[in-house]
């Protein structure tokens, strides 16, 4: 057992998204975040990607919490399989654990689980820790850093955060307990690197209101249809409060955009006058200036409302040349594409699209250098190791730290699957744990590096099925050759392949018969090989070769 405090990264460094990680004393642990990763377009099927959980569920007895920064999919949403396997309580704000509810009420074969809310500037006691939760600005509200009050001293996690002197609901970023933390002295600071390569200051969210109102003001006859995060609350808010200013009753669209709302103004987050309120059903009776629709989809996500309405198949209501339709967002990398397809379509449909790259609909929820500058002069950390973000960012953000007059020994670039061990003195790496991405394919549960390698070779070079049959008594084919292929060549020379291809294979079985082999088994792979090196060598294709030879 290590003598001070034990950190073990579990996912989010080297990448965006699938966030976790513990920490560790006395033997006790306290997990912060866990979270899921979309996958990229080449991986076929693929839903989602956890963080690897197996040195946790090794050592679940130990666990004594789950602490969560903010309400983030990228930081809660693989608490259904991690709670699976190690039920402890959930501690966060009275939003982040609603939002968390909500996802774990559509899981199943969860036990009872329990809700620990906590209030700002709160600090509990959780395992061996005291923790404290700062308020922090970000993209979605009730945000917070997390102070741990350890044996070796403070650790201070920053969240997802901005420094927003302007934020929606007046409550920033404590900068005052921050320094406070600091002047106490902090062993070790963990944050935020997601905009560590941008130079200034991230937008204020109140500079988006601006924007949104000038451009419904400019538009009394049109209708709005706005597509945004369905966590963004404030910026739900400020489209809620552009369509009040131009008399608009507003029509929310989508499951997860219909539930939050709900939540959000239970928890008196969301402040919209009922009266403003109306059904989708009820669109068609009003003029188009006088409604604002607010949906999800602005990541193009293909079942969404906006990639619905882009394809005129929504429940309820379509766009067309009357509608203006703002995308409230900016692609998260990897989904541009998808982004693209939806705008092109709702051009089809003759609409107006608006966003971000032609106007001010969007300000990013995390901070940029200046931002991270502040932090770093603040907290005034003895080590520090940049968290959340891709590995260009994490280095960009260390160089920052060594800008700001950390030693370099001091400052640690890790990766997912690194434990560091922070002393009173000194921080230093201390060993690997398995941190490999954990797909989840909804149609059949887990899946490995395997079947998806396997997956792109069917994708890219289709598949080709070679089957025969050999009688035992003569040692002599007692079928032809036979090829099918799939996802393959067309036309003439396809048929010149396969005849290529049937006598090649032919011809191999032949040699083995010839040299005794009598083996199903060992035919097969004669066959697979002969088919391999054919296609290989003279086509330069590699498809999936599916092999058989019966013996008969
Ligand atoms: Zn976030
Ligand atoms: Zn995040």
């Amino acid at each position: 057992m290590p003598k001070g405090l034990r950190v073990t990264f579990l996912g989010g460094l080297g990448e965006i998204g699938r966030n976790c990680m513990a920490l560790e004393q006395d033997g006790r642990i306290v997990v912060v975040d866990a979270g899921l990763m979309f996958p990229e377009p080449n991986m076929y099927g693929v839903d989602l990607i956890l963080p690897d959980f197996r040195w946790l569920v090794e050592r679940r007895d130990r666990v004594d919490g789950i602490v969560l920064t903010h309400g983030h999919e990228d930081h809660t949403g693989s608490l259904r399989y991690l709670l699976r396997e190690v039920n402890v309580p959930l501690y966060g704000s009275p939003l982040a654990l609603g939002f968390a509810r909500h996802r774990l009420a559509e899981a199943k074969g969860l036990g009872r689980i329990e809700f620990i809310e906590v209030a700002d500037l709160e600090r509990r006691r959780i395992g061996p820790f005291e923790v404290e939760f700062v308020p922090v600005t970000h993209s979605v509200p009730s945000a917070h850093a997390l102070a741990f009050h350890t044996s070796v001293g403070v650790v201070v996690h920053s969240g997802d955060f901005k420094l927003d002197a302007s934020p929606i609901d007046g409550r920033r970023t404590d900068l005052g307990r921050l320094a406070a933390l600091g002047e106490q002295g902090v062993a070790l600071l963990l944050a935020d690197s997601t905009n560590a390569e941008e130079p200034g200051y991230t937008a204020s969210e109140s500079s988006v209101g601006v924007a949104l109102r000038r451009l419904f003001l400019e538009r009394p006859e049109r209708r709005l249809v706005v597509a945004c995060f369905a966590s963004h609350i404030h910026r739900i808010q400020q489209i809620a409060d552009a369509a009040h200013l131009t008399g608009r009753r507003i029509a929310f669209m989508g499951r997860s955009m219909e539930a939050n709302v709900k939540l959000a103004r239970k928890l008196h987050l969301l402040r919209v006058d009922p009266a403003d309120l109306i059904d989708v059903e009820e669109i068609g009776r009003y003029a188009p200036g006088e409604v604002c629709v607010v949906c999800t989809g602005s990541q193009g996500e293909p079942l969404s409302v906006l990639a619905r309405l882009s394809r005129g198949d929504a429940r309820g209501f379509s766009v067309g040349a009357e509608d203006t339709i703002i995308l409230s967002s900016h692609p998260i990398p990897g989904n541009e594409w998808s982004v693209g397809r939806v705008i092109d379509d709702l051009h089809r449909e003759g609409t107006e699209v608006i966003d971000s790259s032609s106007e001010n609909v969007h300000a990013s929820g995390h901070g940029r250098q200046g931002e991270l500058r502040t932090l770093h002069q603040l907290v005034r950390p003895r080590a520090f190791v940049p968290i959340h973000g891709e590995y260009r960012h994490l280095v960009h953000h260390a160089e920052l730290a060594r800008s700001m007059g950390l030693a370099a020994k001091d400052v640690l670039v890790c990766e997912d699957g690194d434990q560091i061990e922070v002393s009173a003195k000194a921080v230093r790496r201390a060993g690997r744990v398995p941190a490999g991405l954990h797909y989840i394919d909804g149609a059949t549960g887990d899946l490995d590096e395997r079947p998806l390698e396997e997956r792109r070779m069917l994708a890219e070079y289709g598949v080709v099925l070679v089957s025969s049959a050999v009688a035992r008594a003569t040692a002599e084919l007692a079928a032809p050759v036979s090829v099918t292929t799939r996802g393959w060549f067309e036309g003439e020379r396809d048929g010149d392949v396969v005849a290529h291809l049937e006598r090649e294979v032919r011809d191999a079985l032949a040699d083995a018969l010839a040299e005794g082999v009598l083996e199903a088994d060992a035919l097969s792979k004669v066959a697979q090989r002969a088919a391999g090196r054919l296609l290989g060598q003279r086509y330069r294709r590699q498809p999936v070769i599916l092999a058989v030879v019966a013996v008969l």
